[in-house]
């Protein structure tokens, strides 16, 4: 089972990933972690695609989809994906479309995780991002036990060079002119599934997972949901 997360800077699409991904035993696939990765490793891909991270634009989609699709190449039957961060726009998504149609597992839902702008910027501002492994704590939704160390691995805390107020102001517009009309695309396929993202983590991923659920109910096929476990007992702060 294949699963998309759509949502904004801020909109908690990246713990959420995490959650589904423990739950469902799906493996996370972050496009900006594997952009990342990929900057900080100094690949010929890293080097083209650095300029449009800096700057909070879109990097070009060939580049963006040969690393997501050689990141599919994983996949297996057994255990599907969750995908944050990609597809961004209408051709990424018909790439991706037709790359998981020729594997035989085209995506089964399509989440979008709704938080209005106005809160997405105060969240942004506290948003810090784990040495190691790029698990994401918030200052004010979802703090660290220690201050400036990971609760997961321990490792340090840092604030994006991208999450600048006016790189995150850019990456905004893009979401809601481009990214936003994924809705339509994933709504016409009958996979969409919309969330209100404001509230408890744990009620979140409690909706998203009933939604999913309900998809599958449609369509006829057995639900794929683990029930909660105590990991999972986040709440906001
Ligand atoms: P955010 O969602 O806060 O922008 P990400 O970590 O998802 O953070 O992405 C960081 C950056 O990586 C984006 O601003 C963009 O430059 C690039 N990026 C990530 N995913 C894509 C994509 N699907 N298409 C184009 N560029 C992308």
């Amino acid at each position: 089972m294949n699963i998309l997360l759509i949502g904004a800077q801020g909109s908690g699409k990246g713990t959420q990933a995490e959650l589904l991904a423990e739950r469902l035993h799906l493996k996370s696939l972050a496009s900006g972690d594997l952009l990342r990765d990929a900057i900080a490793h100094g690949t010929p891909l890293g080097q083209q695609a650095r300029p449009y991270v800096e700057r909070g634009d879109l990097v070009p989609d060939d580049l963006v989809l040969g690393l997501i699709l050689d990141a599919t190449r994983q996949l297996d039957d057994e255990h599907g994906i969750i995908l944050d961060g990609f597809p961004r726009n209408i051709p990424q998504a018909q790439s991706l479309d037709a790359r998981l149609e020729a594997l035989g597992q085209p995506i089964a839902a399509a989440v979008y995780l709704d938080v209005p702008r106005e809160q997405l910027l105060d969240r942004l501002s506290g948003r810090y991002i784990c040495r190691l492994h790029g698990h994401v704590w918030n200052l004010k939704t979802k703090p660290p036990r220690v201050a400036g160390v990971c609760d997961l691995d321990g490792s340090e805390l840092y604030q994006r060079s991208d999450d600048q107020p006016e790189k995150i102001a850019r990456r905004l517009d893009i979401f809601f002119s481009e990214t936003i009309r994924l809705l339509d695309y994933y709504e016409a396929q009958g996979k969409l599934l919309r969330v209100d993202g404001i509230g408890e983590i744990a009620r979140v991923n409690e909706s998203i997972v009933v939604g999913i659920d309900g998809i599958f109910a449609v369509k006829g096929l057995s639900a794929p949901v683990a029930p909660r476990t105590e990991s999972m007992q986040y709440t906001a702060g």
